[in-house]
């Protein structure tokens, strides 16, 4: 069949990201993917799927919307791709930059366009420090990001992201960054300990998103905000994931009251339509690094500002704003939680349901690292049911997350709760 073929071709040629590759070689791929329809995925087998993470917390207009392809095929038919290097501009990105602006708070208003997250936070780790430098204090170079924080997996991503296994899979990670936990004595000790006059930037998720749907405790950024103020050290958001709308507000950090100096984002900004991702800065910061030096800008991508990518990304946003999806972001996201809280009720294992707009978790009760997970038999029952779940194991967690596509509706929230439901009743 065309399926044991896919499979035979998929284990011998194809490396997947972030993956098991002994398990590939034996099992093969788990879908092979070939349709999705709103927030459904059809398989190679005709299966029919609930996609509840969104895909990869990404595909947030849900999937299959022929406006975006209608656009798509406009773009590439006119012009696909032009450089933006150097002088050189095209009207979608210009475009997409100054409606990123209008959605960004503060005076965020200067956006680079990479191909995704991870480029993303190398290129505002990259502009941190070399905006000290112009600032005349190049020893302010140090990074510092959170425990269980996901950046990517550039060098520099890499390098940020909290979470070991990203670190032992390989042998060395980029020097000059510091990782603590969420507390905020945790980051003032360690400010002290290596001087801020070290530190270029903090950046951090609003929520945590890979590392386990992790809410920051009550204050904390606010008092981060303070913090980094007082020391001159910058402030990144990175908003790959709550960007566009998945808090229920445009940008995450909204939520929690405070302007960051830098926003990193991808992912919402396509909808995954296509690889885009950027770094939004402060006219401040912008105008600064071109007021003290000659420009030179030494930091460019092919793909920075893709016209085709650009096109997709500015109907995308349109498309949020005119179904008014993020108002409806957060009536669904209120019903998401109010399901945890009924799943909560019912099983004692079920020990923490935690969300804002349409990210959520529920949290399983597990005594230590040597105890087997609950949650991958789970997202196994849900699979049988219809839902792909997505499972969160490490660091001796056990934790289940969800981040369904904005237009989800109250019925199908309703059968995505009981589908979750009965499947933690099934593996009890
Ligand atoms: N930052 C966050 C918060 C993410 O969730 C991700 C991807 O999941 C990234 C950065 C990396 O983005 P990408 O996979 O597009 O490189």
């Amino acid at each position: 069949s065309v399926k044991d073929e896919l499979v035979q071709l998929d284990k011998k040629h194809f490396i997947h990201p972030t993956s098991n590759m002994k398990q590939l070689q034996e099992d093969g791929p788990a879908f092979i993917f070939t349709e999705g329809d709103g927030i459904y995925l059809k398989d190679v087998e005709g299966r029919k799927l609930m996609d509840s993470l969104s895909s990869l917390w990404n595909v947030n207009i849900g999937h299959g919307r022929k406006e975006i392809g209608e656009v798509a095929k406009e773009q590439i038919n006119k012009l696909a791709f032009t450089s933006t290097f150097n002088n050189w501009s095209h009207e979608p990105v210009i475009r997409l930059a100054a409606e990123i602006a209008e959605w960004a708070p503060g005076d965020l208003n200067a956006t680079f366009f990479t191909s995704g997250g991870s480029e993303a936070n190398d290129t505002a780790f990259k502009t941190v420090r070399h905006y000290w430098k112009v600032m005349g204090q190049p020893e302010k170079k140090k990074i510092i990001s959170r425990k269980l924080s996901y950046h990517g997996v550039a060098m520099g991503a890499t390098s940020a992201t909290g979470i070991e296994q990203f670190h032992t899979f390989t042998t060395s990670i980029a020097p000059d960054f510091h990782y603590v936990d969420s507390s905020i004595e945790a980051l003032k000790e360690l400010i002290e300990k290596e001087g801020a006059d070290t530190i270029a930037a903090y950046i951090s998720e609003p929520v945590q998103g890979s590392g386990g749907v992790n809410l920051p405790p009550e204050g904390y950024f606010q008092e981060v905000r303070k913090i980094c103020d007082e020391h001159d050290i910058l402030f990144i958001a990175d908003e790959v994931i709550c960007g566009f709308g998945r808090l229920g507000t445009n940008f995450g950090i909204e939520r929690f009251g405070v302007t960051p100096d830098i926003i990193t984002m991808a992912k919402g900004v396509t909808s995954g339509y296509a690889p885009l991702g950027g770094m939004i800065i402060s006219e401040r910061i912008h105008q600064e690094i071109i007021e003290k030096t000659e420009g030179n800008f030494w930091h460019g991508y092919t793909y920075s500002g893709h016209p085709t990518a650009a096109a997709i990304a500015l109907k995308n946003l349109e498309i949020i704003k005119n179904e008014n999806l993020i108002e409806h972001v957060n009536v669904v996201g209120k019903q998401m939680l109010e399901g945890f809280e009924w799943i909560k009720e019912q099983h004692d294992n079920v020990v923490d349901v935690r969300g804002i707009g349409l990210l959520g978790a529920i949290g399983i009760e597990r005594a230590s690292e040597s105890v087997d997970p609950i949650g991958p038999k789970v997202v196994a029952e849900a699979l049988k049911k219809g839902l792909i779940c997505r499972s969160v194991v490490y660091n001796g967690q056990d934790t289940l997350a969800f981040a369904p596509p904005f237009p989800i509706t109250k019925e199908q929230m309703d059968e995505m709760i009981i589908i979750v439901n009965e499947s933690i009743k099934a593996v009890k």
